[in-house]
């Protein structure tokens, strides 16, 4: 069957920016399990699978716009240290959730200087194109129970806690 709104589907998938750099990989993890159209995935992909099938080995090249968005200059910020008090050990790649007048936002400590952290609120792969290799290993109907939650469960996808 084809990759339609709504079914789940199953890939091992290798992705690189535009260095070649490999970012992120199923390899060793097992395959990645979504369900289309549910925002499981960046749009892009979910974009460059619709209509493909199990067997399919597909190429997709995605801007920032359909995947983590651009990056915003301004929302990286420098922060007195003291602001941190009573953490220890802050480490270049910790991230916290910072309170804005937008609500909640995880950002990444990017900098540290003797009296000053500097914090980045994009996501860490802002800005970034994307290139991901995909091989589709099978797509399949949701159960009932995977439709109402919005995701797999099982083998490459969400397990609850019982
Ligand atoms: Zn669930």
């Amino acid at each position: 069957m084809k990759i339609a709104e709504n079914t789940v589907v199953l890939i091992d998938y290798t992705l690189t920016d535009n260095e070649g750099e490999v970012i992120d990989s199923s390899e060793g993890a097992g395959p990645l399990a979504y369900l289309q159209g549910a925002g499981n995935i960046i749009t892009g992909l979910e974009e460059a699978l619709l209509g493909k099938e199990a067997g399919d080995k597909v190429k997709a090249s995605i801007e920032p716009a359909k995947a983590y968005g651009e990056r915003h200059e301004d929302m990286r910020q420098e922060v007195p240290k003291e602001l941190f008090g009573g953490i220890d050990n802050i480490e270049v790649g910790m991230q916290f959730q910072s309170e804005t007048d937008q609500g909640p936002v995880m950002v990444t400590v990017v900098e540290i200087s003797e009296e000053m952290i500097t914090v980045d609120g994009n996501h860490p792969l802002a800005g970034v194109h994307l290139n991901f290799d995909v091989n589709i290993r099978e797509v399949r109907e949701p159960s009932e129970e995977e439709l109402e939650h919005g995701h797999v469960h099982g083998e490459g996808g969400h397990h609850h806690e019982e």
